[in-house]
């Protein structure tokens, strides 16, 4: 992450910070925990698990469709959750915001959507060699039919976005241009500004997988002009099985809806439906209600800390980082972007990942290991997955050094 500001928390404000994540405070085969694979998923703070442990005990009710109280306190947090979301993101109007299960499934939402209305046989929607998995599969199985061909473009060595190539790809053909802001696997901050800026010159729109930089970046959905922004709960302290789409009010407006159901429309007979108004037109059935009022809370926890701060953090961090690991013999690091973010991907000359992943983790420190979603990457690569450790606001310098020493230890016994 570029940033001009340096930021350490204070130990006091670490160790308040870790307190509010119980979890933490455990052992694992006799050593503390250590979490590094916050890009997998993040920790939950307690005032989420209250939040929902609140409403289960509490207003447990469905949304939307009661006259009865606990149904109107349930819609009431249900809808105060999408407004924050709104804030944090600096939507126009929270109608643009739909909920969804997940950075995934708002790409699906859209590439169905795309398919269905927007895109002509032969036409392309670009995409970038580090994309996830879930922006390259479904734009090829709901492209299949109309035959969509997916563009994509190149990155040097240090995985960084050739913006030449970019450019230069960009043509008629291109309807969507569908970018991660932050690569999972690589740690990449990709140049969405100039991103969006140039594709919108060719008028197209242009879709940011935000999965990866929601917690860790301040995002202003109209300063960046984003057309389509999706994330994920779970990645930013709120629960599993909630995410956001974010659209500009034109696209959803003329995008069909992806499921039909309860709550998504205005009136049903045999013969033709009418749909629901906005944003409810895209949020069939019962949706993930404790999940909506959890990420509210997240939202708030994000809030309160302060986007800016928590950011300089890990950014420091992630740098204190990288000069470690760059001091262990035979290690290569994978992504060794100038915007880089804190999810870190090294190879060790001569061993497996997984065997460092176990003998980390007999330590009891968690790391990922593989090809996190990521194979035509790898591909590039030419390797098979990674070891990959990855930050959030809770880890400390202490814990880079036990991860250090626990990498080092792994080695030694790999070494014989
Ligand atoms: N995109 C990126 C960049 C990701 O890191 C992830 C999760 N690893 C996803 C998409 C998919 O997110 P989810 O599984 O929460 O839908």
């Amino acid at each position: 992450m570029e940033t001009n500001l340096t930021c350490s928390l204070s130990p006091e404000r670490v160790e308040k910070v870790r307190s509010e994540f119980p979890v933490l405070n455990q052992m694992i085969n006799g050593s503390p925990l250590i979490y590094l694979d916050n890009a997998a998923t993040t920790q939950k703070p307690l005032r989420v698990t209250k939040c929902i442990t609140q409403y289960y005990n509490g207003y447990n009710s469905n949304v939307h469709r009661g006259v009865h109280q606990l149904s109107q306190l349930a819609t009431i947090a249900y809808e105060e959750s999408r407004e924050k979301i709104a804030g944090f993101i600096h939507a126009a109007h929270k109608h643009e915001v739909i909920y969804t299960k997940g950075t995934t499934d708002g790409i699906n939402m859209v590439a169905y959507a795309f398919n269905k209305k927007f895109l002509a046989v032969g036409d392309t929607v670009m995409i970038s060699a580090m994309e996830h998995h879930a922006n390259i599969v479904p734009w090829q199985i709901y492209g299949e039919e109309k035959e969509i061909r997916l563009k994509v473009i190149p990155i040097n060595e240090h995985g960084e976005l050739d913006m030449d190539a970019f450019s230069a790809m960009l043509d008629e053909k291109v309807k969507l241009v569908s970018v991660t802001y932050v690569s999972n696997t690589l740690g990449t901050v990709n140049p969405i500004k100039d991103i969006i800026r140039i594709a919108h010159q060719h008028g197209i729109p242009v879709l940011i997988d935000a999965a990866q930089a929601i917690a860790h970046i301040a995002i202003d959905v109209q300063e960046l002009d984003v057309d389509f922004l999706v994330f994920s709960g779970h990645k930013m302290y709120g629960p599993t099985g909630i995410g956001v789409l974010y659209a500009k009010e034109k696209w959803l407006e003329q995008m069909p809806p992806y499921q039909g159901g309860g709550d998504m429309i205005k009136q049903v007979t045999f013969e033709k439906t009418t749909y629901n108004t906005l944003p409810y037109k895209f949020e069939a059935g019962t949706p993930s209600i404790s999940a909506a009022i959890g990420l509210g809370a997240a939202i708030d926890y994000l809030q309160d800390f302060g986007i800016e701060e928590l950011s300089a953090y890990e950014h420091e961090l992630t740098n204190y980082t990288i000069s470690k690991l760059l001091q262990v013999d035979g290690l290569r690091l994978i992504g060794s972007a100038k915007a880089h973010a804190g999810s870190i991907s090294f190879i060790m000359n001569g061993h497996h990942n997984s065997d460092i992943g176990e003998l980390l983790n007999q330590q009891g420190i968690a790391v990922r290991t593989g090809h996190h979603c990521t194979q035509p990457l790898m591909k590039i690569f030419n390797i098979r997955g990674t070891v990959r450790a990855s930050l959030a606001i809770y880890n400390t310098h202490q814990e880079i050094d036990s991860f250090l020493g626990g990498l080092n230890k792994a080695l030694e016994i790999l070494r014989g």
